[in-house]
């Protein structure tokens, strides 16, 4: 089942690793193909960089495995209420990049100290801490996010969403760095935050940003 989406959580796990994104087995990443109303995720507590495609993880909405032998990530509770929530997305990413879960640690939005905020939308709120794994910490997600596509998680790291993997994996790859570019900032001084109108200016460029679609194929 959904043989496609194994691979692709495979490559993008070792992407997280390679691009200093996550460590060891820390964070999670599924996708929701709609169509056949199935969710693909990552086994809990497995290494990236040995992780198998046959690894992954294959389960209804309701969070029932219908193949695989291994635990899902201990995160599914919020993967699903994520799927449930947003009916725009179709792939989640999780991680614990330093920068990011600095900001995340110190219980700070981060605000929009650079355009590519934009990925998120015009700014990345946060979720209040609960316990991994729970009904609290997704609770907490889903009430942060709203219809940005991230939130940091207070003292653990940050969440990202999106039409496909790679677009969550983008999102989250540009909000570490503006992370750093926020905390080297704050140890220099008080940077200029972009207003919300500069940001709506942003959110209509990202729609048209690179090659046409045509192009791309
Ligand atoms: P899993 O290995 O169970 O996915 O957990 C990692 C994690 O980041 C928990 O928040
Ligand atoms: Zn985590």
């Amino acid at each position: 089942m959904l043989l496609d989406e194994r691979q692709t959580i495979v490559e993008f796990g070792k992407k997280l690793v390679t691009s200093r994104l996550t460590t060891g087995s820390g964070g999670n990443l599924s996708i929701y193909n709609r169509a056949q109303g199935l969710i693909a995720i990552k086994p809990s507590g497995v290494d990236y960089l040995k992780m198998q495609p046959e690894d992954i993880v294959i389960l209804n909405p309701q969070g029932e495995v219908v193949e695989g032998d291994l635990k899902p990530s201990s995160e599914l509770r919020f993967h699903l209420e994520l799927y449930r929530h947003r009916a725009d997305i179709n792939a989640i990413v999780h991680t614990h990049q330093v920068y990011a879960t600095t900001i995340a640690c110190m219980k700070w939005e981060l605000p929009a100290v650079h355009y590519l905020v934009g990925y998120s939308g015009d700014k990345v709120p946060i979720a209040k801490y609960a316990t991994y794994g729970t009904l609290d910490l997704s609770d907490n997600i889903i009430e942060a996010i709203g219809n940005y596509q991230a939130c940091l998680m207070a003292n653990h790291g940050i969440v990202t969403v999106g039409s496909t993997l790679q677009t969550a994996f983008e999102t989250a790859e540009q909000l570490e760095l503006v992370s750093q570019i926020y905390y080297q900032c704050k140890c220099m001084g008080e940077p200029e935050i972009l207003s919300t109108e500069e940001m709506n200016i942003i959110a209509e460029k990202f729609k048209h940003y690179g090659q046409p679609e045509s192009r791309t194929e």
